[in-house]
């Protein structure tokens, strides 16, 4: 029997033994000697690769000093600095930072922020949300209610989640249609809506779904128009995986509310951020206080090698490397062809390629060990997520696994 339960997978039989014993840059060293090029960076968040030298020496030299302490009724150097770095750096319409734990932790204090936000103003009936199918947001309840309710991962507690509003999102070249559906929605509802979350340009765990920035101008324009809260998702796109260091760049737009998580620390520790407008943030003066309180929030460790990654990130210029991967993954990626496979798509340093049944990819994960990758498919979806320090080589490796893997010949040897 098993101790250790992993995540979303089924632990009824043995299950591999994979056991890492070490990382460098963007090589998983396991156990039996066998070492592996890491193809999604663990769930994206490790972005300068593995073991990093500046990172391990941030958080060494933060540790002589405090490694935690709690944020209730004191702050410290480390939060202080994060906290003015962050708002430098996003939309000028984010001027207040509420840090927390893990990115659906984040979206949580979003959601909560948004309904106090309406109780302050005296509009408590504006409590629902408006979400995006094919939209993640995370995994504890909030977070579940207004991920997608049908295709995502959560339709198991549909009966048990509070009821929101989804939109049909917008593809590639369509937007119209969704941005009609909202309209009507705003419309018809307005009065009850809090806000709209979605994750900007890219949805990423509910279907690698890629779209114009231009939507997200109109969705800005909609909600300032019917008085509803736009908050953007950006723990999986924010630091640089759609092209820009946040995608709302690319529109720009300025959200009211604004979440980062994953990449945010580098991969090294867990933590996100919930940004808000002043607007947001004064609403709650002389009213009740904000009630959220994570016990590690601000956590000075996490702080510091958040601050170190910004720092890498930009003295590093981090956007060329991006590019660079970009360039690489449509040149490599996009033209693989075979009759299982319905799309292909890259934005940013994302490469996937959705297959026509999710039966196509089982016993991929296997096949890409023995070939030397690391990638994990879920769904109907094969896709890559690379720390922005992969070679050129290394990511022509990755790129070929996926590609193999759709002709037999080669699978069989
Ligand atoms: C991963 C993810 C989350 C949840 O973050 P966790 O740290 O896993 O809780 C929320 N939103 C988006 C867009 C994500 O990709």
């Amino acid at each position: 029997m098993h101790n250790i339960w992993l995540p979303y997978t089924d632990m009824t039989s043995s299950i591999p033994e994979r056991t890492v014993r070490s990382g460098e840059g963007v090589y998983l060293h396991l156990d039996n000697k066998i070492s592996l090029i890491d193809g999604i960076s663990s769930w994206w968040s490790v972005i300068h690769g593995y073991n990093h030298p500046k990172l391990n020496g941030a958080l060494q030299k933060q540790i002589e000093k405090i490694s935690h302490v709690m944020l209730g009724g004191v702050t410290h150097e480390p939060v202080i600095q994060l906290a003015e770095k962050l708002i430098q750096i996003t939309p000028s319409s984010l001027n207040h930072v509420f840090f927390s734990d893990s990115g659906s932790t984040g979206v949580e204090v979003a959601l909560k922020m948004a309904l106090q936000y309406w109780k302050n103003k005296n509009q408590a009936q504006k409590n629902k949300f408006i979400a995006l199918k094919k939209g993640y947001h995370g995994d504890t309840l909030g977070a579940m209610s207004v991920s997608d309710p049908e295709e995502g991962m959560h339709s198991l507690f549909s009966d048990i989640l509070p009821r929101h509003f989804f939109i049909n999102p917008p593809s590639k070249d369509q937007a119209t249609k969704s941005l009609d559906e909202l309209g009507g929605l705003l419309k018809a509802q307005g009065s009850t809506i809090a806000g709209i979350i979605l994750e900007p340009l890219l949805q990423a765990a509910g279907g690698f779904n890629i779209y114009n920035p231009s939507y997200l101008i109109e969705i800005k324009k909609l909600c300032a128009l019917h008085g509803v809260l736009c908050i953007t998702d950006e723990v999986a796109t924010g630091f640089g995986r759609t092209g820009t260091l946040f995608a709302v760049n690319q529109a720009p737009i300025d959200p009211d509310i604004m979440i980062l998580g994953k990449g945010l620390t580098g991969g090294y520790l867990g933590m996100a951020a919930t940004l808000a407008s002043t607007e947001i943030f004064t609403s709650f003066f002389h009213k009740s206080p904000f009630m959220h309180g994570p016990t590690f929030m601000g956590n000075p460790l996490a702080c510091k090698v958040a601050l170190k990654s910004i720092e890498i990130f930009e003295e590093e210029r981090y956007l060329l490397k991006i590019a660079r991967i970009e360039a690489q993954l449509k040149a490599e990626l996009l033209p693989i062809q075979h009759p299982d496979i319905l799309d292909t798509r890259v934005l940013g340093a994302m490469g996937v390629i959705e297959v026509q049944k999710a039966s196509v990819l089982e016993g991929f994960q296997d096949f890409a060990v023995k070939e030397g990758v690391w990638l994990r498919p879920f769904g109907r979806y094969l896709y890559t997520m690379p720390a922005y320090i992969m070679t050129e080589e290394e990511l022509t490796k990755v790129i070929r696994v996926m590609k193999d893997w759709f002709y037999k010949e080669k699978r069989d040897v």
